[in-house]
């Protein structure tokens, strides 16, 4: 028997690093001390107050049941106080806000409901490779939209022509970002809620990294624009702010026919969100937010720290007050998996090559801060010694 994949499979891009994968397993079985930096996953544990409200949850039969599809009502109420909280914005928790399984599956299953086979989504890149991934399975055509360094990483949505503007659903974006650790401001998401108004598109923005931030000022909501609820959604992430990658809790909020769309779907896919794990959402929260805080201060220690054996190295590095990623000019001519591959083989250090990101990414690679700062230490004494 053979079997072959669907096109929709088939379409998705190659794995382009299967060669770093044997660099970096030869090196480790020449027993060589690796110091990885690659993943996107915080190394430090998830707080003991969520723990806590994760076991006590656990045990009552309450919570043993099929959840409802969209989330608990407490839930759901949670969320709001946190955007009123944290942003002032006020939402209607039943119409929208809905929760998800982690925001990776809000996102990849999105554009089933609002983009049908040929529709354009316009996606950025480098980027988190799930909004092309998500277009794709949904029989839509990605756009994509360079970040470059002199725009700060934002994209040019102005520039996208009338011809591609006519077919499009959906604009991506994501701040701060993924890989570049790019923020934006209020004014940026102003002039994309209007410029999205003008066309009628879906502005979704992908939030992960909100609360991963050592700014004076806290990262803004798209949501805090005035009229943004006409044409937004947001989709955010318990798993970045409270070190929770493997609990899977997330959630989207704004338009309400977005939210109202993104459910119908999801409830023909998934039965919702283990509710103790909702209940461990709320003591996250809800909760003291001292260990966020302090998650921040230790990312930005850790960037200084490694920033110095880059700087060292001769490399140039990307500014950034938010995320736990360093995103690293390489020396002109100098090719991402080159460079990513030398870096294994000569110091024993794991980074994602940029271009693994999207084409933009390439002659860049990312570095993620997920070790402590002594492992980070000897990482930049490893770089120093190199010289490129
Ligand atoms: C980690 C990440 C997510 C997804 O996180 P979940 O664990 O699925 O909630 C979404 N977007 C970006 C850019 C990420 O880096």
């Amino acid at each position: 028997m053979t079997f072959e994949f669907t096109e929709r499979l088939r379409a998705l891009p190659p794995y382009l690093f299967k060669e770093l994968d044997w660099v970096r397993d030869e090196v480790r079985a020449k027993g060589m001390d690796i110091i990885d930096l690659g993943v996107g996953d915080p190394d430090r544990p998830t707080p003991a107050h969520i723990i806590a409200a994760l076991e006590t949850a656990a045990g009552d039969q309450v919570n043993h049941k099929y959840p409802t599809y969209s989330g608990m009502n407490a839930f759901l109420d949670t969320v709001v106080r946190w955007y009123q909280r944290r942003h002032g914005v006020a939402l209607n928790g039943a119409r929208q806000v809905c929760s998800l399984i982690g925001s990776k599956e809000g996102i990849a299953n999105f554009p089933l409901a609002f983009v049908n086979p040929g529709d354009v989504v316009l996606v950025p890149e480098p980027g988190y490779p799930v909004y092309n991934s998500g277009t794709l399975f949904a029989g839509g055509r990605p756009y994509f939209l360079p970040l470059l360094a002199k725009n700060g990483f934002r994209p040019d949505f102005k520039a996208v022509s009338e011809d591609i503007m006519a077919r499009a659903k959906i604009i991506w974006v994501n701040y701060p970002n993924n890989p570049t650790g790019a923020s934006a401001d209020l004014n940026f998401y102003g002039e994309l809620v209007e410029w999205a108004k003008k066309w009628q598109i879906i502005v979704a923005s992908d939030a992960a990294y909100s609360e991963i931030s050592w700014s004076d000022k806290p990262h803004p909501s798209l949501l805090e624009v005035p009229g943004a609820l006409e044409v937004a959604v947001e989709f955010h992430s318990l798993s970045k702010t409270y070190n929770m990658t493997g609990w899977r809790l997330g959630w989207a909020a704004g338009n309400e026919t977005l939210i109202q769309g993104l459910g119908l779907i999801k409830s023909n896919i998934d039965s919702g969100v283990f509710q103790a794990v909702q209940m461990a959402g709320i003591a996250a929260l809800e909760g003291n937010q001292a260990p966020v805080w302090a998650m921040g201060r230790l990312y930005r220690e850790r960037r200084e720290v490694l920033a110095k054996g880059l700087e060292a190295a001769g490399l140039e590095i990307f500014p950034s007050e938010a995320t736990f990623y360093v995103w690293v000019r390489l020396p002109a001519g100098l090719k991402s998996v080159d460079f990513a591959s030398r870096l294994m083989h000569e110091a024993g250090i794991v980074v994602i090559p940029g271009n693994g990101f999207g084409p933009s990414g390439e002659g860049y690679v990312r570095f993620a801060l997920v070790q402590e700062v002594p492992r980070l230490r000897e990482a930049a004494s490893r770089l120093a010694k190199l010289k490129f």
